[in-house]
C-alpha cells in the first residue's frame, strides 16, 4: 500500500508494480486534482522518471531570467534544456495513469484515521474501511 497518489507515490508505486509486487495506491483525492505548482520539471527529475513527460510538456525551457533583490535582472540562454513545463494536474494524473498500466491499483480513501503496524502487517483505518498489507 502506498498513501498519496503524487509524484512521490507514483514513483515509489510504479518500481514497485513494474518488479511485480501487488501494489494498491491510496490518495484522498480524484485525479486530474488541483494542485498549486508552477509545473516545472528539472531535467534531473525528467531523466529520474521511469516514462517520457512529452506528451504533457507545454513547454522545453532554454532561457531564464535571474533577478536580485536590487532589481538587476540576468538573462541565461542554454543550448541545452534547462527545464520542461507542464500543467500540474496533467502531469500528476499522467504519472497515476503510467502507474497503473505498470499493475499498480488506485483506489480513492476516505480520511485517514490511523496507522497500525504489527510484527508483519500494517493496517490503514479509514473512516469507512480498514486495508491491511503484509510487509
Ligand atoms: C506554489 C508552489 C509551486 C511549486 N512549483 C514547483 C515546480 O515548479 N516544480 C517542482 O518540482 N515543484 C514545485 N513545487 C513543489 C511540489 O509541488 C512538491 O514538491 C510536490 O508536490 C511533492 O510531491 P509529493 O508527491 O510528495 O506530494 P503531493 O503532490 O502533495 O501529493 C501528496 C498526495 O497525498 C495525498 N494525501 C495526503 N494526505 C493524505 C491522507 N491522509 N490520506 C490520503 N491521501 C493523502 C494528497 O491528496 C496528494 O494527492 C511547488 C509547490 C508550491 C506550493
Amino acid at each position: 500500500m502506498v498513501v498519496g497518489a503524487g509524484p512521490a507515490g507514483c514513483a515509489a508505486a510504479y518500481d514497485l508494480a513494474a518488479n511485480g509486487k501487488r501494489v494498491l495506491l491510496l490518495d484522498k483525492c480524484e485525479f486530474p486534482r488541483p494542485k498549486a505548482c508552477a509545473g516545472g520539471l528539472t531535467m534531473k527529475t525528467v531523466k529520474a522518471l521511469r516514462y517520457s513527460v512529452e506528451p504533457v510538456t507545454r513547454e522545453v525551457v532554454r532561457r531564464i531570467v535571474l533577478e536580485n533583490d536590487g532589481g538587476s535582472a540576468t538573462l541565461v540562454k542554454t543550448r541545452q534544456p534547462i527545464c520542461v513545463m507542464t500543467v500540474r494536474a496533467e502531469f500528476d494524473a499522467y504519472c497515476l495513469r503510467k502507474t497503473m498500466e505498470a499493475g499498480a491499483i488506485f483506489r480513492r480513501i476516505g480520511a485517514l484515521k490511523s496507522v497500525e503496524a504489527s510484527a508483519d502487517s500494517v493496517v490503514l483505518v479509514t473512516e469507512s474501511e480498514s486495508l491491511r498489507a503484509r510487509f
